[in-house]
């Protein structure tokens, strides 16, 4: 199946083409032709399965004809975050070249006065957060009862967040005769009343079994003691020992516990940035800039910062914190081994976090391997591992061996210098055998790095920059 057989117009397909992609995803060729139909679509998918560009692309093709009219957009596209409204509207900017396109953002953070002169000016396409939605609904700046088209996507997660009650506000603000796209990648009651609500006869289009994970992610678990410095330390045993290792997103359950991970290993060294909710938006915008070009491998994320979010080829998720509702674990590691690519997924578990567990293994129908003790690097060659290394960091989980993790891939050499910044005495010791690598120069700027304010319970900890790989010591200035 080609995009050409989709029914798609030729400035679109011509868009895609540029893009490179050649062949629809499953939800793409699937939801695509009931899209241009006009009929209400109920998606059920995962991100990265591509499904962004299943409503995007028809969506273009429909705009072509018609004009907006001021403060009354066409079409709107309700997102659960900031992040995920910016890459959506990314997208637009992306396939709708060739095309004049009014595509508004209704965002937080962002002044009220240029949203609204640009709502005036008429709008093809708005892109918003139900929250400054509704604000400027009540302001009067915005009608939307010229609505022809609504797409609500991610609805799970605007569950989560507690935007259901704002979803049926806005439902009831558009023509009831509108096109409702809907997507979500479960399917809790809640949501089903939605869709039964406000989809009419809708097309069912799925593209992967509710709450399974995707096929390339090797996950395993890591299980540690109940104290907090326990689980930092064993994060950047996992963080150094990682051989694959070329980005990573480590999730955390709490804002605070972000904001305090990331200061613990900034202290420790590592070049790591942070995403919460509470970070104002050019915070959040600059740390996700950084970690997307790769100038920051490492990025400590809350769930709901970092939802949906499109950054290709993450290496690793590391759940720093095991989710309490088992359909965030689902999403976590969605950001790895995303559009067909290998990943790994890890979570750091405490004896507090068995029935997390025990409900996330049920949810996707499988047990997750455990890596007692050690890190699922250092299970497959536990032989090469140095004794004080062991004694300094692993002494509580001790020395046992779990069962040996699926190695997919060959260790990839980072940019930036050597994969590991061993000290002199470790040379020949960490990769047994093998020709150590050249002892990579540790950037200056790590030894010259300024005081920062840690919070307390980082502070307590010693840092210990050894063993990092030297791209995980790149520098970084983030505002958390
Ligand atoms: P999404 O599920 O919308 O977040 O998309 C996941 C990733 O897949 C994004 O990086 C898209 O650019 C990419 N993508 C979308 N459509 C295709 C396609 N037909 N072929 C290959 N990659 C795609």
């Amino acid at each position: 199946m080609s995009f050409s057989h989709l029914g798609l117009s030729d400035k679109v397909l011509a868009a895609v083409a540029a893009t490179g992609y050649t062949t629809p995803t499953p939800i793409q060729e699937q939801a695509i032709p009931h899209v241009l139909a006009r009929r209400d679509v109920l998606g059920i998918a995962q991100t990265g399965t591509g499904k962004t560009a299943a409503f995007v692309l028809p969506m273009l093709t429909m705009l072509e004809k018609g004009r907006a009219r001021a403060r009354m957009p066409r079409t709107l596209i309700l997102e659960p975050t900031r992040e995920l409204a910016a890459q959506v509207k990314e997208s637009f900017d992306k396939y709708g070249v060739g095309q004049k396109l009014n595509v508004a953002l209704l965002i937080g953070g962002v002044s009220f006065g240029d949203q609204d002169s640009k709502l005036t000016r008429g709008v093809d396409v708005l892109i918003a957060t139900p929250g400054r939605l509704l604000d400027h609904t009540e302001r009067g700046g915005l009608l939307l009862t010229g609505v022809e088209l609504l797409v609500i996507d991610e609805a799970d997660r605007m569950l989560d967040m507690g935007f259901i009650p704002d979803i049926e506000r806005i439902c009831k603000l558009v023509p009831f005769t509108r096109q409702t796209l809907f997507f979500t990648a479960t399917m809790p009651p809640e949501i089903r009343r939605i869709t039964e609500t406000f989809l009419h006869n809708p097309e069912k289009v799925e593209v992967s079994r509710p709450a399974t994970t995707a096929t390339g992610v090797s996950q395993f678990q890591v299980s540690v003691g109940r104290e907090p410095h326990e689980k930092r330390e064993t994060l950047r045993r996992l963080l150094r020992d990682a051989k694959d290792l070329q980005n990573a997103i480590i999730f955390c359950n709490r804002k605070r516990e972000v904001a305090l991970l990331h200061k613990s290993l900034q202290k420790h060294g590592f070049s790591v940035g942070a995403l919460h909710g509470d970070m104002d938006q050019s915070a959040r915008t600059a740390a996700l800039d950084q970690f997307r070009k790769g100038e920051i491998p490492l990025l400590v994320a809350s769930d709901v910062a970092a939802r949906g979010l499109d950054i290709p080829a993450v290496s690793h998720i590391y759940n720093f914190d095991v989710p309490h509702h088992a359909d965030d674990y689902v999403h976590r590691i969605g950001r790895t081994a995303r559009a067909g690519r290998t990943g790994t997924a890890i979570s750091i578990v405490t004896p507090l976090d068995t029935k997390s567990i025990v409900a996330i293994e049920k949810l996707i129908g499988q047990t997750i391997p455990r890596a007692e003790g050690q890190s699922e690097a250092r299970v497959s060659d536990d032989a090469d591992q140095p004794r004080e290394h062991r004694s300094r960091e692993g002494s509580k989980e001790g020395s046992r061996g779990g069962r040996k993790p699926r190695r997919e891939r060959e260790p990839r050499h980072a940019k930036g210098g050597a994969k590991g910044a061993e000290k002199a005495g470790d040379k020949g010791v960490h990769h047994g055998n093998r020709k150590p690598p050249a002892p990579a120069a540790r950037p200056a700027s790590i030894g010259r790095a300024e005081p920062q304010r840690v919070a307390r319970e980082a502070e307590s900890e010693p840092a210990d920059h050894s063993h990092l790989p030297a791209f995980l010591l790149r520098p970084v200035r983030a505002r958390v």
